[in-house]
């Protein structure tokens, strides 16, 4: 039935567009007036499918109608599918995607893990790192020569240095402690005894309203320049205001963090 219908988005409609292309090249303007004209017939057909039933009672007119309302909805859809193709028109995946997404450990608390996002982010979600990818670095380390120099490139969570370290790697390289930093994400309270174990750090966010009155440092077991020196109020002020200092600061006290943890990993075994 459909398909004796020579207008909108059905065959007759494409054959039409295809028409109207030839007549200026452009598709846009060829899908926008043929939408146009489907969107016409089929209130047309609306309005003659209830003049015909209500004035001689046809339900053939019932029929009509509907199918003047299927035929106005698919034109409308086709012209709005158009309009979606120009505006994602050369648009490409990291375009519409975050390339530093902040991910959680599987089994990380979720107060540690709010304690990471920093105040605005307006992510629809974040990955969830379950292991997996320190399994697969374990396994390259197996594959390599013995007596291989493993480096760790981009293995920058507490988490990840501590199995990568177990797996053999000794060399370590990531901006995730000092873009963590700058965006006032501070690795606190290592626990040398408990490597790796659950809790075995913690992370502070400086946007965090219990800063702004703490006076003392904000890790009492660090022994930065920022840690000795500072109340983390202060600290806190700075990240507030948007000073640069408060980056620095923190990227001084997280790199002393994993030197600290680096430290303790080398007191009990080697890589
Ligand atoms: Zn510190």
């Amino acid at each position: 039935m459909a398909g004796d219908v020579q207008i909108g988005p059905l065959d007759g409609g494409r054959v039409f567009r295809a028409a109207l292309w030839q007549v200026r090249r452009d598709l846009a303007w060829a899908t926008r007036i043929a939408a146009a004209v489907g969107r016409g017939i089929g209130a047309l057909m609306i309005v003659a499918g209830v003049i015909v039933f209500f004035t001689w009672g046809a339900f053939g007119g019932v029929w009509l109608a509907l199918i003047g309302w299927f035929v106005l909805g698919a034109a409308g859809s086709e012209a709005r599918l158009l309009s979606l193709r120009n505006a994602l028109g050369g648009l490409v995946v990291g375009d519409l995607t975050r390339r530093h997404a902040i991910a959680a450990q599987a089994d990380q608390t979720l107060r540690d893990f709010m304690a990471e996002v920093p105040w605005g982010d307006d992510s629809a979600g974040y990955p969830v790192l379950d292991g997996r990818l320190v399994d697969e670095v374990a396994l390259v380390a197996e594959l390599l020569p013995e007596g291989s120099t493993l480096h760790g490139l981009g293995l920058g969570s507490p988490e990840n240095l501590v199995s990568s370290w177990r797996a053999g790697y000794g060399i370590f390289d990531c901006t995730l402690p000092t873009r963590n930093a700058r965006r006032g994400v501070l690795y606190t309270d290592l626990d040398s005894a408990a490597l790796g174990a659950r809790g075995f750090y913690r992370h502070v966010n400086l946007g965090d309203e219990r800063w702004v009155r703490e006076k003392g440092p904000l890790d009492p077991t660090c022994d930065c320049e920022m840690c000795t020196t500072l109340p983390a109020a202060y600290v806190a002020h700075l990240f507030r205001v948007e000073d640069v200092l408060a980056g620095t600061l923190g990227s001084l006290h997280n790199l002393r963090f994993y030197t600290r943890l680096v430290d303790a990993l080398r007191e009990r075994s080697s890589p």
